[in-house]
């Protein structure tokens, strides 16, 4: 049992929702592709940290780098989903977001991982734009879900911020939110993303232990492109480039002392969940 969840989402740096104008999908097989190495930094850190955690994979990933899938999961990790295409949930039909799940079950499964019971939704938008997809996660198999962020913009302030359960026609998921703090008065991401490349290690683990007095878990997660030390960037609109390269610099060195000072684990080994999957 965990007191609190790492997560990484298996992707590569031109996996960015919304710029198929600049780098379709057609355009990523000829790509300077920085996924492996830098996943692999990764598991470093976890390892010489003594920690464990979710890779959530694009399946996409999965299908050309099989032999990553298999070292996550033979470093004792979970293996999650994070969609085939990296594509927004609320611009997809429910027919074509079955469709994407199903090949990213199948691509993850087929580079060798064990069952599939976690996704996180493609920057957090399986939110309030797209409750149409949460009974289609429960129909193909899944358990857990880590997408929806309890902040403004990508998600909403009005989703809770500890481990709850989601009611749907096709059954119930639980909900597992990432790490909130707040800037202004306003909830703001501290367990991911610019918040945590902005905030120093001390507060994030200060964060993180008041949680864990409440009895809550600290939910975190990364991608392997924020820890590279020679990223490649593209031009993004200001949101966009802002949750993409704000402060980069120095992250993987701050984000192992948060490793180093606190207890993590897989989603699939909170308490919560460990109960949520025993029932
Ligand atoms: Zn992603």
């Amino acid at each position: 049992m965990a007191a609190n969840a790492f997560t990484v989402d298996v992707e590569d740096w031109f996996h960015i929702c919304g710029i198929d104008d600049r780098l379709p999908p057609s355009q990523w097989d000829a790509l300077d592709s920085r996924v492996v190495p830098t996943t692999r930094a990764l598991l470093d850190d976890l390892a010489a940290t003594g920690n464990r955690a979710t890779f959530l994979i694009v399946g996409w990933v999965a299908e050309r780098f099989p032999a990553l899938v298999r070292e996550i999961r033979d470093g004792g990790h979970e293996v999650g989903l994070h969609s085939y295409w990296h594509r927004r949930v609320f611009d997809l039909s429910p027919e074509a977001f079955r469709d994407d799940l199903r090949l990213n079950i199948a691509a993850v499964r087929a580079a060798g991982a064990g069952p599939l019971t976690t996704f996180r939704a493609p920057e957090w938008s399986l939110n309030q734009h797209a409750p149409w997809a949460l009974p289609i996660l429960v129909e193909e198999g899944i358990r857990l879900d880590a997408s929806r962020a309890p902040v403004a913009r990508v998600g909403s302030p009005a989703f809770p911020r500890r481990p709850h359960p989601i009611a749907t026609v096709a059954g119930a998921l639980l909900e597992l939110p990432p790490l909130v703090g707040r800037l202004a008065g306003q909830a703001v991401p501290l367990g991911w993303g610019w918040g945590l490349r902005k905030a120093e290690p001390g507060a994030v683990l200060d964060a993180i232990a008041a949680n864990n007095r409440k009895g809550d878990p600290a939910v975190l997660t990364v991608h392997p492109w924020e820890i590279d030390p020679a990223p490649p960037h593209v031009r993004l609109p200001p949101p966009l480039a802002f949750a993409h390269y704000y402060r980069l610099s120095g992250f993987r060195a701050r984000l192992r002392e948060v490793l180093a000072g606190a207890e993590f684990g897989p989603l699939c080994e909170l308490p919560d969940a460990e109960a949520w999957l025993r029932a």
